[in-house]
């Protein structure tokens, strides 16, 4: 049975991005190695991340004066080394899901934190609107697209102060305007390639402002000196993401990206507000293109294992809810095709008919 990958991460990749991945950890470039036995210093794997880094800078059209790093420890070790580098006086944070308070909670370790609104006390079914920023702060954290909840910051935010985004989840979805942020970061596992590197898109002069000691790792000068090679870096992943890049813009760039996801976003939450069965879970302004979650309405909501079930059994994969929403969550990262949602959606009309 064909499977169709709603995963919220990792998650779905193109067909040919796994495929050239596969085939590099066999043989790479004709080589005779595989590309997990190589040096990450050998001549022939330089190419793969100046490559990859030339492609970020390209496909999200960065500025000058801005560093593409690729490092590990995923977006969390992010939620402490921004403040590390950057925190010191104070630091603003929208708290808009679990992953924008974790990022909170390890900002308080290094200084003032302020954080500007939450909807914490609705499940974080929407982004707070009204809200000020310290005009004082150091930086404004937000986390552009809310995974577990399914709410996502499509229009950039005016702040009197550099912002900083986790873009974990909704990275090279649309055009950003990176100059109106000092930093940028995502785990890579949910739109642009396997587990193991985490993305750092940095401007270079906010560095070297604080006072306190960073340790060599956590320092984000020590890796764009470095390249991204101050220490073994996760070649297979870099690589992959080289792959997804390369995919990207053979599909016609971010605003591709961008039209295909509200063209999924469309078709499935035209379904999800029109079948009797099931409803939203967020404020239709703040809805996600990427994480599109959804609940069994009141009066069928005995239904839920059953729906699960049979959607399972019709290839559907990775579609339950994070536990602290409930009821099903549909990832569609840049990788989900129409026939991935028309399927879904043929599942829920087909449920639908049975009740
Ligand atoms: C998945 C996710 C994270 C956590 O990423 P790790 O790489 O596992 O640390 C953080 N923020 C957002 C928005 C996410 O979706």
């Amino acid at each position: 049975m064909k499977k169709y990958n709603f995963n919220a991460g990792p998650s779905k990749l193109p067909r040919e991005v796994m495929e050239a991945t596969a085939a590099a950890c066999l043989d790479f470039e004709g080589s005779g190695l595989s590309l997990m036995e190589m040096s990450h210093r050998a001549k022939k794997f330089q190419p793969v991340v100046d490559e990859a880094v030339a492609l970020f800078k390209e496909l999200l059209d960065i500025p000058e004066g801005y560093s593409v790093l690729f490092l590990g420890g995923g977006a969390s070790l992010q939620f402490c080394m921004v403040p590390y580098n950057l925190l010191e006086k104070k630091a603003a944070y929208l708290n808009t899901g679990v992953w924008a308070k974790k990022a909170l909670a390890e900002a308080k370790l290094f200084g003032e934190t302020v954080e500007v609104a939450s909807s914490a006390e609705s499940t974080y079914s929407y982004i707070p609107k009204d809200f000020v920023v310290p005009a004082d702060a150091d930086y404004f954290h937000i986390t552009t697209n809310n995974t577990i909840y399914g709410t996502e910051i499509r229009k950039e935010l005016d702040s009197p102060v550099p912002m900083v985004a986790d873009m974990s989840s909704d990275i090279f979805s649309r055009p950003i305007d990176v100059s109106k942020y000092n930093i940028i970061y995502g785990g890579a596992q949910k739109n642009l390639s396997m587990a193991g590197v985490t993305f750092v898109i940095v401007k270079d002069d906010c560095l070297g402002k604080v006072t306190r000691p960073i340790p060599t790792m956590l320092d984000y000068r020590t890796h764009i000196k470095g390249g991204s090679m101050f220490n073994t870096p996760p070649t297979v992943p870099i690589y992959c993401a080289l792959q997804t890049l390369k995919w990207i813009k053979k599909c016609g760039g971010v605003k591709e990206m961008e039209r295909r996801a509200l063209e999924r976003a469309k078709v499935l939450y035209g379904e999800i507000d029109r079948n009797k069965l099931f409803r939203g879970t967020v404020a239709e302004e703040d809805r996600s293109v990427m994480n599109l979650c959804f609940v069994m309405n009141d009066e069928y909501k005995e239904l839920e294992a059953d729906f699960m079930q049979f959607a399972t059994e019709r290839g559907m994969v990775g579609i339950k809810g994070h536990r602290s929403v409930g009821g099903f969550r549909a990832s569609c990262y840049n990788a989900m095709d129409m026939e991935g949602v028309n399927a879904l959606v043929a599942c829920m009309q087909e449920f639908e008919k049975q009740h």
